[in-house]
């Protein structure tokens, strides 16, 4: 087995996922608290003091709750230069150590131990938002979440990967029907730097199963308005629709807000 990887939680009120490959251990983002990703390490049998470094994909509250906390822990914190920025703006990280801070290039390949991270530039309303390839051996994740669209250059180069985390945000009658959010919300949401929609991410997922992805788990639900019935159904129905044979040729799974997923080995 080459990698390892588990969402800890996932959804629009806090992201974390968890990748190892042989002895390195890895988080992307740090949309917690400390202790609540801790708690969930444990539950994948690893802990802080095994994370290599933590991947920030960018700098809104969801993904960057705990990165502070992290960092005076010890953890190096992996972000290009305009989150960064953007974090530190914030005000929400406190005193970062100098050691902590690690930049990277949008676009361009790192090593992180034997893993090797590509950093891929999606669209959304934030800084410079990025998405990830997370290589170990000769196997590969892509984690694609909080982008309004697929940008085609982001497709091509994470086709086929064996695992993809994609968004399945919103369910759009839902959110069109949703009293409680604002109009400039919803159009924030629905809009080509917002979220992935069900049906968007329905429409993706057979181009990476005809490509040789074994393992696709859907991830950033919003809790107002989707389901993961409804995330979950909607994906299976386009892959099926697509003759891809769900639980054999391909696996599909779902993470949770409040709980640790699946862990999948590849
Ligand atoms: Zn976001
Ligand atoms: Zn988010």
């Amino acid at each position: 087995m080459d990698l390892v990887f588990c969402p800890l939680f996932s959804g629009s009120t806090g992201n974390c996922c968890f990748a190892a490959a042989h002895d390195v251990c890895i988080l992307v983002d740090a949309g917690g608290s400390a202790s609540r990703i801790e708690a969930a390490l444990r539950q994948v049998g690893a802990s802080l003091r095994q994370i290599a470094g933590v991947l920030i994909t960018h700098e809104h509250i969801d993904h960057i709750q705990g990165v502070g906390v992290l960092a005076r822990k010890g953890l190096k914190i992996y972000a290009n230069e305009a989150t960064w920025q953007a974090m530190l703006l914030s005000g929400k990280l406190g005193e970062i150590p100098r050691g902590s801070r690690v930049v990277f290039g949008t676009s361009h390949s790192f090593g992180l131990g034997r893993l090797g991270i590509t950093p891929l530039p999606i669209s959304h309303d934030a800084a410079d938002p990025v998405g990830f390839v997370i290589q170990g051996g000769r196997r590969r994740i892509a984690l694609i979440t909080d982008t309004g669209h697929l940008p085609p250059a982001v497709e091509e180069e994470t086709l086929g990967a064996d695992i993809l985390m994609l968004e399945s945000n919103h369910d759009i009658a839902l959110l069109e029907a949703n009293a409680h959010y604002p109009l400039q919300l919803k159009r924030r949401i629905l809009g080509n730097k917002g979220h992935l929609s069900n049906d968007a991410a329905a429409q993706i997922l057979p181009r990476y199963a005809a490509a040789g992805t074994t393992h696709i788990v859907l991830a950033h639900l919003s809790q107002e308005n989707n389901t993961p019935e409804l995330a979950f159904d909607t994906a299976a129905a386009s892959l099926a629709g697509h003759g891809v044979e769900l639980g054999r040729q391909l696996q599909l799974g779902m993470s949770w807000p409040h709980r640790v997923g699946e862990i999948w080995g590849v």
